[in-house]
């Protein structure tokens, strides 16, 4: 893209989130849900197909781009970006990286303009951070597979038109050239989609457990060859772990500003907070952090769009935002003192939603596996 048009893109993105998106997040809060109109603009926008390519209506953007909206978008509610995340990022890159031309000219271009929601369904009540045990199964029959099994906690389920359900075609537990991705109308008969999951945070960003009964879909619903759902699933999710360290990057500055605020208004002691030097020490280590987060995902980003992915140094980034972004949520709840514990007070909503940065996609535990062993891998 001309770097002009992404300036463009990336001040009007900027001005809507400060101007239209902020002021609302007390509604969302309440509500539960992102309002139409605001997902209307963000379609406007092309958010939910800022990184599908153009070809296929969206706007091709580079990860290093990406990442750059996605400091925009991360400084507002986390429900702001669920209702677009998973169309441009894990489930529609699915296709981008691995569904068939015909797969592709079908659906992206409908999920790239947000006509239609996708859900990424690989999750279950007895395989987390360990995907291979799935139990779901995909049986052939003829030209047709038959679906059965739950996943759970699976964001914007209770408002999908389309899943991204992987399962198992072959082999047992924990094999992983046995699991396959699939694309699964929502109205399918045999689909039932649980109650809203009720969240300590991120309200906004509906989840919900999902039930596949003798669901059958045609074989041309298989995404890329039987029995690489797993290997694909785990490309987008290491693709994607960029994309959330740079939401947590936006939220940890919207943190420090809120704190900064606060910071020049409270007085005690006959000054201003931020007079303390112990108040001004957290502030100091919060933006030392958060610029240190940006400038891992501007790097990682760089090498992604290089062309050499590095899923350690990906997972690097999504560890390191994530836990760094509960350091400065904390601080600011801190700073803010007894004030910051009240509800209706944006430092302790966002205290909430941040949470949950730890655990999804692969939590900080699981990041450490992956960097460690890729760090023993190389050595020998
Ligand atoms: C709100 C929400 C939305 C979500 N959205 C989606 C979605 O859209 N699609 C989807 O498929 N999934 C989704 N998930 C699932 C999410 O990715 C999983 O919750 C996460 O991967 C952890 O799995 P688990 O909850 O089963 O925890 P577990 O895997 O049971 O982990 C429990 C604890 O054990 C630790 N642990 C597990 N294995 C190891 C190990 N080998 N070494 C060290 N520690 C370990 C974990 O780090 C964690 O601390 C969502 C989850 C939530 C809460």
């Amino acid at each position: 893209m001309d770097p002009e048009d992404f300036t463009l893109i990336r001040k009007q993105l900027q001005r809507f989130v400060r101007e239209q998106v902020i002021p609302r997040e007390d509604d969302i809060e309440t509500s539960g849900r992102v309002p139409d109109d605001l997902r209307r603009q963000a379609a406007d926008m092309g958010l939910f197909g800022f990184s599908i390519p153009q070809e296929y209506g969206g706007l091709g953007l580079t990860m290093t781009e990406e990442v750059q909206l996605a400091f925009e978008i991360g400084r507002t509610t986390p429900a702001f970006r669920t209702i677009f995340g998973t169309n441009t990022g894990i489930a529609g890159h699915l296709l981008v990286q691995a569904g068939s031309p015909e797969q592709c000219k079908q659906y992206l271009p409908a999920i790239a303009s947000g006509e239609i929601i996708v859900s990424f369904a690989l999750t279950e009540p007895d395989a987390g951070s360990d995907p291979a045990a799935l139990q779901t199964t995909a049986r052939r029959e003829g030209d047709s597979f038959v679906l059965n099994g739950t996943k759970r906690y699976i964001t914007n389920a209770p408002v999908a038109d389309l899943f991204v359900v992987f399962a198992r075609t072959s082999g047992s537990r924990g094999d992983t050239s046995g699991i396959s991705a699939f694309l699964v109308d929502a109205t399918t008969p045999g689909i039932v989609v649980g109650p809203p999951d009720v969240k300590m945070g991120q309200s906004g960003a509906p989840s919900a457990e999902v039930y596949f009964t003798d669901v059958t879909v045609p074989a041309s619903s298989l995404v890329g060859e039987e029995g690489t759902g797993f290997r694909a699933a785990m490309r987008v999710l290491s693709r994607g772990r960029l994309h959330i360290a740079a939401i947590c990057v936006g939220l940890a500055d919207r943190l420090v500003d809120e704190s900064v605020a606060f910071a020049v208004n409270r007085s005690q002691f006959g000054k201003r907070i931020g007079d303390h030097q112990l108040v001004q020490g957290m502030l100091a280590d919060s933006k030392t952090e958060a610029f240190a987060g940006r400038s891992m995902v501007l790097e990682a980003a760089r090498i992604y769009d290089d062309g050499r992915s590095d899923r350690v140094l990906n997972a690097c980034c999504k560890y390191f935002c994530s836990e760094m972004l509960s350091r400065v949520a904390d601080r600011a709840v801190q700073i803010h003192g007894g004030m910051g514990y009240m509800r209706g007070v944006a430092v302790e909503r966002l205290y909430r939603d941040s949470r949950l940065f730890r655990i999804y996609e692969g939590t900080s535990q699981i990041q450490q596996v992956i960097i460690a062993k890729g760090l023993l891998d190389a050595a020998s």
